[in-house]
């Protein structure tokens, strides 16, 4: 049964520019917009999921599984996406609809086999072990595992101890974070756990702790869980572009970055999941201030803005008087080490790094192709060619791009402040490297065609 409420709801939803217009051209849009905004309407609690299935199924639409919530069976059943063979073979038929092309189908395939191939070598116990590795096999280990792990760096951190965090509430709070990344190709759990992982590592192996205070410490950690909560794989452009009204919301500013830190605290507030009962009026206020930093530091057109300004932290390290006790320092160190954590698969294992390349690609190529199914955004706002798979020699050339232009810059200033990992900027030097004697290699495949 439908409750008026939530069909009122709906109507004031879908009445809304331009979600009326996705809702009278249902059938021109078979994906993207449409699904985007009402998943939206969805996660905010505008309306319920069964009004919702109700009023599509009126107009002969059915709600996307990907949008439909999970139960807690098939959370805990739930493998990591391309491990799961039904997700996989959901995954290339959705490729296929979409023509997406069959190398980059058979590249992530050939790396689904090896974690298959894995499986009953990983434990909750060998992710354990590997959590104090910068390179910790991250992408093999199910989500139970994670999330084993996830509470496990907390405690290692002494946070658990420290803030007096009952640990149900937030084994509760990992659940519920889980829960909320949607299972698309690269913004889903597991890149939100690499990023916690990333901060970690640094926690632990480096000299971080020293110019952090500990609420900081536990600020970096939870901001770095939550900061692309319920990511739709869509980017902060592409709501723009659709006047969504979480666009219209934030005039179009750092769109999905407010979004993220919203749902982060969204959370944080449900009872179950109140790990901060202990924390002091003055340190909530810390927390919370740090928290949104450090999310909105996730921005990439802030990028160059945070390299700018933490050359004066690294300058004060260097000449020995760095001043703990300055707020703005600090936040300054967090939003750089997470905004590194985030653009940091080049500092991984080459395989790795490439898988991850692979998802980002994906992502992409899936927004391209939804943005190029409505009609008008194809006419007069069309995607840039790049978020288009092109081939395996483009893919290597932009991996090669990111890395020198995004990821070198700020993982070099980490390392100029953080002298222990210095490992990880030899690690992107190996793996520019080796990209580079691929390309090299397939020009000349290339020239040997055309000889
Ligand atoms: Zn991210």
């Amino acid at each position: 049964m439908v409750e008026q409420t939530s069909s009122q709801s709906l109507l004031s939803v879908t009445t809304q520019p331009p979600l009326a217009k996705s809702l009278s051209q249902l059938n021109a849009y078979q994906s993207g917009d449409l699904v985007l905004a009402l998943s939206k309407a969805l996660s905010n609690d505008l309306i319920s999921h069964d009004a919702l299935s109700y009023a599509l199924s009126q107009v002969g639409y059915q709600l996307p599984a990907s949008v439909l919530p999970r139960t807690d069976a098939q959370l805990e059943e739930e493998i990591y996406d391309y491990e799961n063979p039904t997700a996989v073979k959901k995954r290339f038929s959705d490729f296929q609809e979409r023509d997406i092309s069959k190398e980059l189908a058979q590249n992530i395939e050939e790396q689904r086999a090896y974690i298959v191939s894995m499986k009953d070598r990983l434990t909750v116990e060998s992710a354990k072990g590997e959590l104090d590795k910068c390179n910790m096999k991250y992408l093999n280990y199910n989500r139970k595992q994670l999330k084993e792990c996830l509470f496990e760096m907390f405690s290692r951190l002494g946070l658990i101890t420290r803030f007096k965090i009952d640990e149900v509430h937030l084994r509760h709070f990992i659940n519920d974070v889980e829960k909320n990344y949607k299972r698309v190709p690269y913004h889903n759990f597991t890149h939100a756990f690499n990023i916690v992982h990333m901060c970690y590592y640094l926690a632990r192996s480096t000299k971080l702790r020293e110019y952090l205070e500990d609420i900081d410490l536990l600020s970096l950690m939870v901001a770095a869980l939550g900061h692309d909560l319920d990511h739709s794989g869509m980017n902060n452009i592409y709501y723009q572009k659709i006047k969504h009204p979480l666009a219209m919301t934030v005039n179009d500013s750092s769109v999905l970055e407010n979004y993220h830190g919203y749902m982060l605290f969204k959370l944080l507030s449900r009872p179950d999941n109140s790990i901060l009962d202990h924390l002091t009026h003055s340190e909530y206020v810390r927390f919370r201030k740090a928290a949104i930093e450090c999310i909105m530091g996730t921005d990439m057109t802030k990028h160059f803005q945070i390299c700018g300004s933490f050359q004066n932290v690294i300058k004060k390290i260097h000449e020995g008087n760095f001043d703990r006790a300055i707020a703005e320092d600090r936040d300054l160190i967090m939003k750089t080490v997470v905004h590194a954590a985030d653009i940091s698969s080049p500092a991984m294992d080459f395989e790795d790094f490439k898988a991850q390349g692979f998802r980002v690609t994906l992502e992409f190529h899936d927004q391209y192709m939804s943005e190029m199914a409505i009609p008008d955004l194809k006419a007069n706002n069309p995607p840039p060619a790049f978020m288009k798979w092109e081939s395996y020699k483009s893919f290597v050339q932009s991996q090669i791009g990111f890395t020198k232009t995004f990821s070198s810059p700020i993982l070099k200033q980490l390392t100029d402040a953080l002298p222990e990992s210095q490992h990880m900027m030899e690690q992107v030097e190996r793996n520019v490297a080796q990209f580079q004697k691929e390309l090299e290699e397939l020009n000349m495949k290339e020239e040997g065609y055309s000889a």
